[in-house]
């Protein structure tokens, strides 16, 4: 058997492995980048990016419809589903020939196999054997679906959901978590009836509670269907629908049924347990430098508990290379990673809730304020209704920036230089934000949390 050796060895070239790749090879280090599909994995070829591209059409198809109301006379016709795909995988083939160029232009050595550790440091590859002074675990995850509900026919995850080549006339969506509404969303746009089946109490119940309120209200007035706190019971398929039925006695009918309630670790199989990794249902448990139970032996990305992003991914992935190399990186802080949910409207968010604010500090102790979107020159100019939420300690910095509305995820990046470097309220009311930019409403929100309050009816 053909042996190999490297300072890393990297199983899986996702949002993880590939930035671990790229940072390792920046630092001097040969590294060997595993993976048995393309590098890339899930956000770019099944995940972030076709989604969003989908967004793009539909947000084109809304903006089609309502184009009389700002006197642009244009008919919306309908969607061209196989044009629409065609779009989506022209943006994917070019980002992924960069990211092989990228890879290539460095000195790694990829290799295309499924990998399985044999030993703590060494990973088979067809019968090759990749030994690395660090080794690097980062396979990903998949989508999860629940006990006895079998995927398959009608009944589909996002990875089919990305492949129709036809809009569907009704579709049942379970699970109201960011890709269940991402595809709602999609498809509402599209033209399609869609009903969101969620077993929690809210839409969207990993955002701050007003966010989950007033995205159900968006919804709502969009005409997308949703049943919230009741559970999911079963589903039959037929040859032209299927029925899902809930724990309630109520059924509901369609096209499709998208299982979308959240994704498992893609670990089982792949020797990790076997040589001594600890796991926890699946998930490969890490310190906070990322280093599993086995010295020398990391983790990035979906496999590690904890928000499955890719942005959370490349970050763990860049730490890791640093820490082989010996930097000595400061340790990722999970809560100041912003999420954005990037459906009509977006959901932009970084810090704690106002919940988990009174939780950790006390009601007392925290101060709120939500800027109204209805007080921002350019939301009017899009048409769009939402918020700016902040959460302050008192006398404090700021510890929770909320957001939704039209296009608030590219807002994100301010918020989370706020929270991340502790602003005070105070701090950024002085600073100068453009007119008429939806930027503004942040700027705004935090001059009345500073008491002094520009645009603002409170
Ligand atoms: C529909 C959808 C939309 C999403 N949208 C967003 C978004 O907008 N923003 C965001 O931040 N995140 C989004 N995500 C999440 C994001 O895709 C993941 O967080 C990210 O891809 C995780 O990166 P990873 O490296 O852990 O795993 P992956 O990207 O899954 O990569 C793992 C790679 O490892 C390979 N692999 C697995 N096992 C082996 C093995 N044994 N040998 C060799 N190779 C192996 C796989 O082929 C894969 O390429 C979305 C996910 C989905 C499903």
């Amino acid at each position: 058997m053909a042996e190999h050796n490297f300072d890393v060895v990297i199983l899986g070239g996702g949002s993880g492995g590939y930035a671990a790749a790229l940072r390792s090879s920046q630092l001097g280090l040969s590294v060997a980048l595993i993976e048995r599909d393309k590098l890339g994995g899930t956000c770019l070829h099944r995940g972030c990016i076709p989604t969003k591209a989908l967004l793009h059409s539909a947000e084109v198809a809304d903006v089609t419809r309502d184009a009389g109301a700002v006197g642009v006379q244009a008919t919306f016709q309908g969607i061209d589903m196989p044009q629409v795909n065609k779009y989506r995988d022209g943006i994917v083939d070019r980002l992924f020939k960069g990211l092989t160029g990228l890879v290539s232009a460095k000195d790694i050595t990829v290799v295309a196999g499924e990998g399985s550790l044999v030993a703590p440091k060494t990973i088979s590859v067809n019968g090759e054997l990749y030994t690395g002074k660090n080794i690097v675990l980062a396979t990903g995850s998949y989508s999860k679906t629940l006990p006895g509900l079998e995927i398959g026919g009608r009944v589909i995850t996002s990875e089919h959901a990305l492949q129709l080549d036809f809009v569907p006339s009704k579709v049942i969506v379970l699970g109201g978590g960011v890709i269940g509404v991402e595809f709602a969303s999609i498809w509402r746009s599209f033209g399609t009836d869609v009903t969101i089946i969620e077993g929690l109490p809210t839409l969207v119940p990993n955002e701050d509670a007003s966010v989950s309120k007033a995205m159900e209200r968006a919804f709502r007035k969009r005409g997308i269907n949703f049943k919230t706190g009741v559970r999911f019971q079963g589903v039959q398929q037929s040859a032209t629908g299927v029925v899902a039925t809930l724990e309630n006695g109520e059924s509901f009918d369609g096209e499709l049924l998208l299982v979308a309630v959240g994704r498992g670790p893609n670990t089982a199989g792949f020797g990790y347990e076997e040589n001594g990794i600890k796991m926890d249902r699946g998930y490969v448990l890490t310190n906070e430098r990322l280093e599993t139970s086995v010295p020398g032996v990391y983790a990035a990305g979906d496999i590690v508990p904890g928000l499955q992003l890719a942005h959370r991914g490349f970050q763990q992935g860049i730490f890791i290379a640093e820490e082989i190399a010996g930097q000595r990186p400061a340790a990722i802080d999970e809560l100041g990673i912003p999420k954005v949910t990037y459906s009509e409207p977006e959901i932009a968010s970084v810090g704690l809730t106002e919940a988990k604010a009174a939780e950790t500090y006390g009601q007392d102790n925290i101060s709120v304020y939500e800027y109204n979107l209805g007080g921002n020159g350019k939301s009017q100019i899009l048409g769009t209704a939402g918020f700016v939420k902040l959460i302050r300690r008192n006398n404090g910095p700021i510890i929770g920036i909320h957001m939704i509305g039209s296009r608030v995820g590219e807002q994100i990046g301010e918020a989370q230089l706020i929270v991340n470097w502790e602003a005070f309220p105070e701090e950024v009311a002085s600073l100068v934000h453009a007119h008429p930019t939806m930027n503004e409403a942040i700027g705004e929100a935090h001059m009345a949390l500073a008491g002094k309050p520009l645009h603002a009816h409170a």
